[in-house]
Formats: structure tokens, sequence, C-alpha cells
């Protein structure tokens, strides 16, 4: 039985004061939940606050980004010890956003994978198809290519610390959701490449789902046998919204 994990990816959005404003509203509407792992992704630079917040609660905080080194010359950047420093304990890796905007590649994703699992921290590993690569029939592939190079390296034990999130691009805060069926499909063909490649393990490994995840859309989607979950983005700034999503029905 895998858990559900609903994660909120606040993407650059909210200050220090609003995000800590958001968590406090988050926490009085779902502090009672405790079957669904509930991750919330603040900016950087909340998430030492945040995570002060949620301390000792059903409510766990992720970066939305790292980098693979520890520490060095690398101007700008935050590697995944300074994140578990500060009580995180997530990061999304290669969200579509960071591959579209900031030259990410399959082989950026797997070195930033690889350092977050040495750091203890859970990594979100996003993979997705564009609208045209959709319509090109390539969906299948342009998966299979993500999925492969993004783990490259990785062990059926890493694999038990890794959670994958299925994320088309042309769902992506565009208010177009994938419907469940599109979803279970790319799910279910995921499952089973992870099958392939860590045998059993596949069948504990998460896969959220992501792309205009609300509150009207999130029952559908949760009663597929392959989907584990949601990454949630626009409506996870809204607190009544987001614990709706938490809270969508069992
Ligand atoms: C996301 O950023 O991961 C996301 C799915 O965004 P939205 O829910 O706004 O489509």
């Amino acid at each position: 039985m895998r858990k559900a994990v609903i994660a909120g990816n606040w993407k650059m959005n909210k200050t220090v004061s609003e995000s800590v404003e958001l968590i406090s509203d988050l926490k009085s509407l779902i502090a009672d939940v405790i079957d669904v792992e509930i991750v919330v992704a603040p900016p950087f630079l909340a998430i030492y606050h945040v995570a002060q917040e949620v301390k000792g609660l059903n409510i766990h905080v992720s970066a939305q980004d790292v980098f693979w080194e520890e520490e060095g010359a690398y101007t700008g950047a935050v590697s995944s010890k300074m994140l578990s420093d500060v009580g995180c304990e997530y990061v999304i890796i290669g969200h579509s956003e960071r591959r579209q905007y900031f030259g990410e590649t399959d082989e950026t994703v797997n070195k930033k994978i690889q350092s977050s699992l040495q750091h203890g921290l859970t990594p979100i590993f996003c993979v997705g198809e564009t609208l045209q690569q959709r319509e090109a029939g390539e969906t299948f592939s342009i998966i299979e290519t993500q999925v492969r190079r993004g783990l490259s390296g990785l062990s059926a034990s890493d694999m038990e610390d890794v959670i994958i999130a299925y994320e088309p691009v042309w769902a992506i805060g565009t208010g177009r959701t994938a419907t469940g069926e599109q979803a279970e499909e790319v799910h279910s063909f995921i499952r089973k490449l992870l099958k392939e490649i860590y045998k059993d393990t596949a069948d504990s490994i998460r896969i959220l789902y992501g792309g205009s995840v609300k509150p009207d859309n999130i029952d559908g989607l949760m009663t597929k046998p392959n989907i584990d979950g949601a990454l949630v983005g626009g409506a996870s700034l809204k607190a009544d919204d987001f614990a709706r999503i938490v809270k969508y029905q069992r």
C-alpha cells in the first residue's frame, strides 16, 4: 500500500512573511490529516521559517531545486547539505520550468537526484511531455528517456526514497488538466518501466500527477490505481483549495 503524497509547489511566490501566513492558515485546516504525506515547497528564503512553523506536524518542507555539489565556488547555488540543515526534507528536481528557463537537462537532473539522496532529502523527480511531443505521438518515448536518464545509476534501494511526478507540460498552469484516463495511461507506463528496471521495488514507488490539479478534479484523479498523489502549483497558494486537495475524497 503506497501512502499518498500531496505536495504544493509555491514556485516564485510569497515573501517570508507571506509564506508564514500561508503555512499558519494551512496548519489550522489540515493539522488533523494523518493518512496523507503533506509537503509544501516555499521559495528558498522561506524554507527555514516554514520548517519552524511545521515542526512535529505532518507537514513537510521541500525545496524547488538544488545544486549537486556540497559546497564551493558555485555562486548563487544552494546544496542538499544546506537544505537539510534548515529542516528541508524533500526537493523538487527537474520541474519543467527549470528545464525550460534554467537549462536543466536529464544529466543535471540525475546529478541532483544523486546528491539529494546522499544528504537524506527525498527527491520529487518531475517528468513530462510538451503538447507538441504529445501531438507527435512521442509521449511514451519522451517519458521513458527522462526516466531512464534521470534515474541512471540509482539502485532499487535508492528508489525506495524517490518520488516521481508526472507533469504534462501542457497541463501546468494552463487550467487544462489531463483526464484521469490520460494521466493513468502514463502513470501505468512509468510503473511498468520501473518494474522492468527495479523489479518489485516499483510497487512501492509513489507516482504523483501534476498539472492544474484543483479541488474539483482531485477526487477523480485519486481513484486511479497508479496515481499516488499530486504535485500542485497554483492551487497550493490558496489555503482552502490546498486543504481541500489534501482532504480528497477517500
Ligand atoms: C506545478 O508547478 O508543478 C504545477 C503542476 O502547476 P499547476 O498546478 O499550477 O498547473
